[in-house]
C-alpha cells in the first residue's frame, strides 16, 4: 500500500497546525499554571490545597498530550545511528509489560537475527514498533473473551533487510479497513487519532524501508517492516 503525495501533504499540513495551537495554547497554561501557583497557600488556608494539586496535574496532562501531538505529527528528518534492532524490539516490549498484563496479553520475541544493525534514528523507531504493539494490544483487547491475546514478534533478515513481523490474534480488519489503515485520521476506535499507522508509515519509509499488512477478520494481523541493514 502506498502512502500518497496528498496523504503527506495532509501530515506536513497537521504538523503546521499542531505547532500553532501548541504554541497558542501552552502559553495561556503556563500562566494559568503560575496563578494557581500563588493560589496555594489561599486554597491552603480553606483546607482546599487538593483542588491546586488536580489543577496541577490537568495542566500537566494537556501539556503532555500537546507536546505528545507535536511530536508525532512533526515531519523530521531521521537521526540516524547504529543499533541493534533486536534490542531496540526488546525495550519496547518492556515499555508495554504493564499494559500487556493488564490486558492478559502474552508478547513473545524470537530473533533469527541477533547481531542485525540497523542504521535508524533509534527514538522514531522505536515510536512505530510502540505504534504497532499498541494497536495489537487494542486488537486482542477486543476479542479477550474468546481468547487469549498473543502477539509474536519474529526478527530475521534476507542479507539486505532485516525483516520485523508483528502478528497478533486479535480482532482482525476487512478489507475496507485494509485499505484506509495508513490514511492520516483514519480509525475506528472511539478514542483513537487514526495517526499511528501514518505517522509510522512516513517514518519507516524515511528510513528507506516498507510496512506492509495482512490481516483477517476474526483471527488476527500481521504487519511486517523492512529495514535496510546498516553497510
Ligand atoms: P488509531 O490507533 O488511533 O486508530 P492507527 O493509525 O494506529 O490509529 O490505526 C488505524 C486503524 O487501523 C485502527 O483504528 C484500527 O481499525 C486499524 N488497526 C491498526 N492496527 C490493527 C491491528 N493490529 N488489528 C486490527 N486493526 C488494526
Amino acid at each position: 500500500i502506498e502512502q500518497s503525495a496528498l496523504q503527506n501533504d495532509k501530515l506536513a499540513m497537521l504538523g503546521k497546525i499542531a505547532a500553532a495551537i501548541a504554541h497558542e495554547i501552552r502559553n495561556p497554561l503556563t500562566s494559568i499554571r503560575g496563578f494557581i501557583q500563588l493560589l496555594k497557600p489561599y486554597l491552603l488556608e480553606i483546607g482546599k490545597e487538593e483542588y491546586a494539586r488536580i489543577i496541577l496535574t490537568e495542566i500537566d496532562r494537556a501539556n503532555d498530550i500537546i507536546y505528545e501531538f507535536l511530536n508525532s505529527s512533526k515531519p523530521s528528518a531521521p537521526m540516524k545511528q547504529a543499533a541493534s534492532i533486536e534490542h531496540l524490539i526488546r525495550e519496547v516490549v518492556m515499555l508495554t509489560e504493564s499494559e500487556s498484563l493488564l490486558r492478559n496479553c502474552e508478547i513473545m520475541v524470537e530473533s533469527f537475527q541477533s547481531d542485525a544493525v540497523v542504521s535508524i534514528d533509534i527514538k522514531q523507531v522505536k515510536q512505530v514498533i510502540l505504534n504497532l504493539l499498541k494497536n495489537s494490544l487494542d486488537a486482542v483487547e477486543e476479542v479477550q473473551a474468546l481468547r487469549r491475546g498473543r502477539i509474536d514478534i519474529t526478527l530475521n533478515s534476507d542479507g539486505e533487510y532485516v525483516q520485523i513481523v508483528i502478528k497478533d490474534n486479535g480482532k482482525g480488519m476487512d478489507k475496507a479497513t485494509m485499505n484506509k489503515l495508513f490514511d492520516p485520521f483514519f480509525t475506528t476506535k472511539q478514542a483513537g487519532t487514526g495517526l499511528g499507522l501514518s505517522v509510522s508509515y512516513r517514518i519507516i519509509r524515511n528510513h528507506g524501508g516498507t510496512i506492509r499488512v495482512d490481516s483477517e477478520v476474526g483471527s488476527g494481523t500481521a504487519f511486517t517492516i523492512y529495514l535496510p541493514l546498516a553497510e
